[in-house]
């Protein structure tokens, strides 16, 4: 069988798909208050279209698809795709990044397709705060989700941005919750991906200062091995149920043995978070692409992988500043 194998030797066998641009959200770190630029429908990958690519992905040896988007459960009938999905035999996992706002509904039907992993965000425990934050009065509604996701059996994962001056106070708070729950709080480094780029802060919180500010509450909290391919640094506090990760997104130390591609919800191939999208596959299989030419094309493209984000972003050649919203690239 063809695998996607890029220069560095490097086999790409998971998906992030962003299957909409449209959120019911406005988190002030990915986009403006009016919104992020969203695009007409017809740009938007059909589920057909979606299903097709994956397909042929699944043939080159990728296993796992993360769906997100823009809110993933925004998309109509989003839970009929995930059906269609899991009926294909050669993708292992199903996960799905999801804001949990009004999905109460979906959540227990989740585990009877090939979804393994819900990552939820949330970004502060305080109702207050969560509002200025989305710009939704939503908190109620996703604590809810969060609690029905940890009764459902399927892995639950909790995605904090950091944000400086905002929610920095709380991250040992969130460190508490892995005491008594099996779940894993993931700390995310902030990136310009907001629909405006790099924002002034008060203080950088990267990886490092993320841990000092862990270790100042819990200095004995345990390093877990590295587990290949992962985004996060893994630590557990001794006896805990739960788990804590560090996404070093913005620093970006974690690229040597990436294996993701992305796919935007317009079809934009990205061999990284930080490159421009570098193929429109929506448009070359709309022009009548075989599954032979698509799985040619994705060959030759992943070849192209960047070594890392740094080098992917100083190959950008429109918008040199990162400055996207992740809404529309696909979080
Ligand atoms: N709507 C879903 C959600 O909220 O989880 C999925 C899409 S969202 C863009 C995916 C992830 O990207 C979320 O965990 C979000 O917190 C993260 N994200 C968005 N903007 C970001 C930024 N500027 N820096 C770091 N993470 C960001």
């Amino acid at each position: 069988m063809n695998k996607l194998v890029d220069s560095f030797g490097r086999q790409i066998t998971y998906m992030r798909l962003a299957v909409t641009d449209r959120c019911n959200l406005r988190c002030t770190y990915c986009m403006p208050a009016a919104g992020a630029n969203i695009v007409e429908r017809k740009e938007l990958l059909t589920f057909k279209e979606m299903y097709r690519i994956t397909r042929v992905l699944t043939e080159l040896g990728v296993n796992k698809v993360r769906l997100t988007g823009g809110e993933p459960f925004v998309r109509k009938d989003l839970m009929g795709f995930i059906k269609m999905m899991s009926y294909n035999d050669l993708l292992d996992e199903i996960n799905i990044t999801t804001n949990g706002a009004g999905i109460a509904k979906h959540v227990e039907e989740l585990s009877k397709f090939k979804v393994k992993t819900v990552n939820l965000s949330l970004d502060s425990l305080s109702p207050e705060k969560f509002a200025k934050i989305t710009r939704r009065d939503v908190f109620d509604e996703v604590w809810n989700t969060f609690e029905l996701l940890e009764k459902s059996g399927l892995k639950l994962k909790l995605n904090v941005v950091v944000q400086s001056g905002v929610n920095t106070d709380e991250i040992n708070d969130f460190v508490a919750l892995t005491k008594d729950r099996n779940i894993e709080v993931r700390f995310i480094e902030e990136m310009p991906f907001n629909g405006v780029g790099k924002r002034a802060m008060d203080e950088v919180w990267n990886y490092t200062k993320i841990l000092g500010e862990i270790k100042t509450g819990y200095p004995n909290i345990e390093t877990l091995p590295l587990v290949k391919s992962s985004t996060s640094r893994l630590f557990k506090l001794e006896g805990a149920k739960g788990i804590v990760g560090i996404i070093p997104a913005y620093t970006r130390t974690i690229c040597s043995d990436c294996n993701r591609i992305r796919l935007t919800s317009t079809g934009q191939l990205k061999n990284c978070l930080f490159d421009e999208g570098v193929y429109s596959i929506r448009d070359f299989i709309r022009n009548g692409a075989s599954n032979e030419e698509l799985k040619q094309l994705f060959i030759d493209l992943v070849s192209k992988k960047p070594k890392d984000g740094f080098v992917a972003e100083a190959n950008r050649k429109k918008n040199k500043n990162v400055s996207e919203s992740m809404s529309s690239i696909g979080g």
